[in-house]
């Protein structure tokens, strides 16, 4: 029996778990399973109480790929780093790219993953072109948009409740080079956080990391990175060296208000307003945390949260500087937080977290009640603004909150496996 842990190091799995291969044909235990990827999820999401849990990460075989159209076929326990890798050197590059490349198939489905080109692509499921469904009573079904649209559609952004997702096709996008073009700006202020977000609306990648202690008058403001493919034909797999690596646990105390403020007043000091142009590998643009492995044991062993949430456009602004002004006054919050303008919805997911609008996505070390309250009070503000809390990072809303914000959720409910359920739906349905 393993111990299993979600990525905010908060969450333990109880049950059973048991480690899928791709020849097994039993999946399901004989209590209520949840299906666990690479637990890049930060609360609940993948954890079971007391049933079982089944992990999919060797359950990772590609099943078909045309390199002429790029549409790939794949068991649901790959990664996405695993797909580049096969795909790169032929020119393909994944459509939607979470912040982490050790996500599986599986999970960027069933959270509908997004990534900072949502204004432009919209989310994964935007790419999902067929989905094959194992459910609990032996039934197997194909998914498409012309086959069973309606599980299609609840499947993703299902959080992995409408049955085991055996194997995912997707379409991949045509990239010329693997290496990217950035510009880093630092700006001052909310207000030119949206004037720079929309003047980037063009370039392919965009977000920005916010100062999260910054004083009233500055609130909001950060780096702006936007980024795009180069023409120049490299097409190159960068592997993780993994030369950096937290091996153990960092102690509760070194991460406090004082360390932050500096490390944000040295990350602001490093950039200037002027946008200056780098190229690099798009691993250190899309996907920079992934070179230090074990990076969340920076939180120390009480773990962390994270608080992600997205506010519809109309009310973008005034629900961002109430989100972090009180972010700011509470002198809780960490350096990693970002704010990101989103596009329309294109995914076809029916509980999709993206909506057209802004999100802010903020760590905060776990410390016990004040961090619990913070983070409802942050729930209480998004959904005051009609605005959404993300399943993948959530560790903490109420059931009135979640029913809110996914206004579909009791389809979900109505199309969930009998034997599948997670720690985090319990929550959610049953408080
Ligand atoms: C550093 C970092 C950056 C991130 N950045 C982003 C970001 O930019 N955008 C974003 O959208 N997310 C982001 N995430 C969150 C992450 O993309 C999602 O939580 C993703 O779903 C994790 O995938 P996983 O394979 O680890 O799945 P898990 O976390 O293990 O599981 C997620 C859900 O998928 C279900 N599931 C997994 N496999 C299957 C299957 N085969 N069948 C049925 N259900 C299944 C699980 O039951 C669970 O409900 C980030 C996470 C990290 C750690």
């Amino acid at each position: 029996m393993r111990n299993l842990s979600s990525w905010g190091n908060i969450h333990h799995t109880n049950g059973e778990v048991t480690f899928l291969k791709s020849t097994d044909k039993n999946i399901f235990h004989n209590k209520p399973t949840t299906f666990f990827g690479f637990g890049r999820s930060y609360g609940d999401l993948p954890i079971n109480n007391s049933g079982g849990v089944v992990c999919t990460q060797d359950y990772n075989e590609i099943i078909s790929v045309d390199w002429e159209s790029g549409v790939m076929k794949a068991k649901s326990g790959i990664s996405l780093k695993q797909i580049l890798e096969h795909s790169i050197p032929h020119g393909w590059f994944l459509n939607v790219s979470p912040g982490s490349s050790y996500v599986s198939l599986g999970g960027a489905v069933a959270n509908d993953v997004h990534g900072k080109n949502h204004h432009k692509s919209g989310s994964f499921g935007n790419f999902v072109k067929s989905i094959g469904l194992k459910r609990s009573d032996g039934s197997y079904l194909e998914l498409s948009r012309e086959q069973n649209q309606e599980l299609f559609n609840l499947t993703i952004s299902g959080l992995g409740l409408t049955g085991f997702i055996d194997w995912v096709e997707i379409k991949l996008k045509k990239i010329s080079s693997t290496n990217l073009v950035t510009e880093n700006i630092r700006y001052e202020s909310l207000d030119d956080f949206f004037e720079l977000s929309k003047e980037s609306n063009e370039w392919e990648y965009v977000a920005a990391w916010v100062d999260c202690l910054a004083p009233e008058k500055n609130i909001g403001r950060g780096i702006l990175s936007r980024s795009k493919h180069c023409d120049d034909g490299k097409l190159i797999f960068e592997k993780d060296m993994h030369f950096l690596s937290l091996p153990f646990s960092l102690p509760n105390w070194a991460l406090n208000k004082s360390s932050i403020k500096a490390f944000n007043f040295m990350y602001q000091s490093i950039h200037s307003k002027q946008s200056k142009s780098a190229i690099a590998n798009y691993k250190k643009s899309l996907y920079p945390l992934d070179s230090i492995k074990n990076w969340n044991r920076m939180y120390g062993k009480r773990g962390f949260y994270q608080h992600q949430c997205i506010v519809p456009k109309k009310f973008a602004f005034d629900a961002t500087q109430e989100l972090l002004s009180l972010i700011s006054r509470s002198g809780q919050g960490s350096f990693l937080a970002v704010l990101k303008n989103h596009g329309p919805e294109l995914s076809p997911g029916r509980n999709s977290f993206c909506i057209e609008g802004t999100s802010l996505a903020l760590d905060f070390p776990n410390n016990g009640k004040d961090t619990v309250n913070l983070l409802s009070k942050l729930d209480s503000i998004c959904n005051k603004y009609g605005g959404r809390i993300y399943p993948a990072k959530d560790a903490n809303m109420s059931s009135e909150i979640y029913k809110n914000c996914f206004k579909n959720w009791k389809e979900l409910d109505d199309a969930k496996d009998p034997n599948i359920s997670s720690a985090f739906w319990e929550r959610v349905t049953h408080e």
